[in-house]
Parts: C-alpha cells; structure tokens; sequence
C-alpha cells in the first residue's frame, strides 16, 4: 500500500542532517576518544542549559536512566513506586529492575496519570516514598500539584520526561519538581539519537556524582568499584550526533509539532472522534497526538490506511495488564475497567517535525471524512 503520511520520517531527517551528522562522526574518529569524553560533557552541558538543570549524566538509555535514578536516590529492595499504568513499558520495568514494588494509579481524560488520585493513595499509603510520573504523549503534568504532593508526603520524585523534552507546565520545564528527572533520546523521540542514549538531569551535586559512578561499573575513581553499578554510558557518536546535528534543530522541531497539533486541535470535527487537549496548565511538546474513537477503532485505522495515513496505538495494553505483571508483586489502584476502555479506543494520529501543511491537510480531512 502507497503511504502518503508516514507516522515517523527518519529519512527525511536524514536528508537534512546528513552533513552535521557525517562530520559529528568525523569528530570523534579525529579525536580517537569514544567513551565518556569531551562530546559527552559538550552535550550534557548542552542539554543543562536548556533544560534549566545544574547537572545532566549521559546514559545508554532512557530506561536505565530510571533505574540509575532510583538507585542514585538509594532506593531500598520493596519500596514502593506510585507510578503512571499508562505508558511505556520501560518506566516500570526500571522500577521493576531497581527492586521497587510498582503501584499504579488511575489516569485522567488524558491518558495521564491522575495526580488527585495520587494524593489519595498516598493518604491512605504513607509507606510510599518514591514516585515516577510520566509526562505522557509531550504533556507537562501539573508541576506545582506534583511539587504539592512531594512536600505533603515527602516523595522522591523520578519524573519520567522520555516523551516532553522542552514541554513547560506554566511555564516552567518539566523535570523541574522532582528530585530527577530521565529522558530517553531513542530515535524516534523529540529528540533522537541515532541510536540508543538517554540521559538524568538533577540540582543535586550528590545525585548527579552517584549516577555518573552508577552508569560507569559503580566506580568512585578508575579501578575503584564502590557502588554495585552498570555499564551505562552515553556513546561520545551519539553525543556529538546529538549536539552537531539535533540540538540545534530542537527548538524548530517542537515547534512544528506545536503547529501541527494547533491544526489538528483546529482543524478536526467529528462526532466519533475524542480529542485530548492536554491539561490546561501545559505547553505541550506533542511526541504524540492520541485521539478516541468513541465506535470502532478499527474500522477508523483502516480508512486511514486507505489514504495512506500511517496510525499508531499508545497503548494497546495497560501496564498492570501485561503478561509479565502476573509474575511481579505490584500494587493496582487504578480501575482496571476505564483503562481498558482507554487502551481499546486510543489512537495516535502522525504528528512529526517533517510533516508537511498538505499531509495535515490530508489527516484532518480523513478523520472528518470517517463515517463510522
Ligand atoms: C521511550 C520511553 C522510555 C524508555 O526509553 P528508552 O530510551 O527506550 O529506554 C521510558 N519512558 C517513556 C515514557 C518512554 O516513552
């Protein structure tokens, strides 16, 4: 089938960064250093500044970067987790992986984690210490509520930004109320690696100074192993790549995708179709444009393909719902039966900073064409 909208274009990036990229790597090859080096320190101060964070630790991915949080901010084996039920996979597997015990709250009309819903779990559990919220689809959760609910029930707080690089919740940037915050620069990503990387962000010396021990075999001083670590380490390619070629074409990035959501938002009417404006407070960042359709979803994904329109589905299956789940303790608030109606009504439309005005021109007519 001939695709008119494809839902991501990392050839078209190619085409454009091609250059930048070729020499990032030329760098690198030249400076005949490849692991932790002057572009992983180039980058991290990089993305310091613009995320306004006094320190930022490279790392092999976002999902590591989770994990290392936690453990930065010594998470003892059985603590318990409030997290989102609605997200990637990876945001409780590194929960899972630094021996927290998830517990799942419920989410919003948005599909993002209900942080009402939170203060009531953590009144009625004052055993939770530790909380990952996830700034799903490029929202900004609420961050004065999120910093409201850290003071009233003295949380250490991992915010989950994989999906909100540069997004603002009243102006101010996500990863900005924790005491960490992860992102994941996986390719497909507001900002992408060409390849695997992620990185923390944090104003704590001490948690910055365990984590780059912790990504880097657990090592105080070389051949010094002082913590149990992890090979985790920004790649000094990935480093330059992103620093050369991506950070500079973040801002315009984001902004396209702004733009296009505008149009959406604007520009789609259809009664079988919900969309999700995002929380009021947040300058969304739009990794994704999820919508719900109120009938048959598939039947809506098929008159798409038609037209060529490439769809996606974040996500088919709530996290307590996995296979695995079964098998690792957790506790589940969340209502399992609005979950489920959200996963199985969910769609994302493409939304990506090559897009052109004539493709969402095409998307928005498809999904007002859509008779169900
Ligand atoms: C992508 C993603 C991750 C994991 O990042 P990786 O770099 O793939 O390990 C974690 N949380 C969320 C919300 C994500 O979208």
């Amino acid at each position: 089938m001939y695709t008119s909208v494809q839902f991501n274009d990392l050839q078209s990036q190619w085409n454009e960064i091609k250059e930048d990229v070729l020499q990032a790597v030329s760098r690198v090859g030249e400076s005949g250093w490849l692991i932790l080096g002057d572009e992983v320190r180039r980058f991290e101060a990089a993305l310091a500044e613009i995320m306004s964070a006094s320190f930022v630790v490279g790392c092999g991915n976002g999902m590591d970067a989770i994990e290392i949080s936690l453990m930065a901010l010594n998470i003892s084996p059985g603590s318990k987790v409030l997290t989102s039920p609605l997200s990637a996979f990876a945001t409780t597997l590194a929960i899972i992986r630094a021996k927290g015990i998830p517990v799942f709250a419920g989410i919003d009309t948005n599909g993002l984690l209900d942080l009402a819903h939170c203060r009531e779990i953590c009144a009625s559990q004052p055993d939770i210490k530790y909380m990952v919220p996830v700034h799903l689809y490029g929202h900004a959760l609420d961050l004065q509520s999120l910093e409201r609910l850290k003071t009233d029930y003295e949380l250490q707080i991992v915010e989950d930004c994989a999906q909100a690089i540069g997004a603002t919740s009243r102006g101010r940037p996500v990863g900005s109320a924790g005491s960490v915050a992860a992102m994941s620069f996986y390719p497909t990503k507001n900002l992408g690696a060409m390849g695997d990387a992620g990185a923390l962000l944090t104003n704590d010396p001490t948690i910055a100074e365990a984590a780059r021990q912790l990504r880097d075999y657990g090592q105080s001083e070389k051949y010094i192993h002082t913590r149990i670590g992890y090979n985790s380490r920004l790649d000094e390619l990935q480093a330059a790549i992103m620093s050369y070629a991506l950070l500079p074409r973040l801002k315009r990035a984001l902004e396209r995708r702004q733009a296009i959501a505008s149009q959406y938002l604007a520009g789609i009417e259809n009664e079988s179709l919900i969309l999700m404006p995002g929380p009021d407070s947040s300058q969304s960042v739009w990794h994704l444009f999820p919508v719900r359709i109120a009938a048959d979803r598939e039947d809506f994904r098929a008159h798409l393909a038609r037209r060529g329109i490439q769809t996606a589905i974040h996500y088919p299956v709530a996290i307590p719902d996995q296979p695995v789940m079964s098998e690792v303790t957790h506790g589940c608030e969340a209502d399992l039966h609005s979950l489920r109606e959200f996963c199985s009504s969910v769609v994302s439309l493409p939304v990506h900073a090559y897009m052109t005005d004539t493709q969402v021109e095409i998307v928005i007519n498809a999904c007002n064409e859509w008779q169900q």
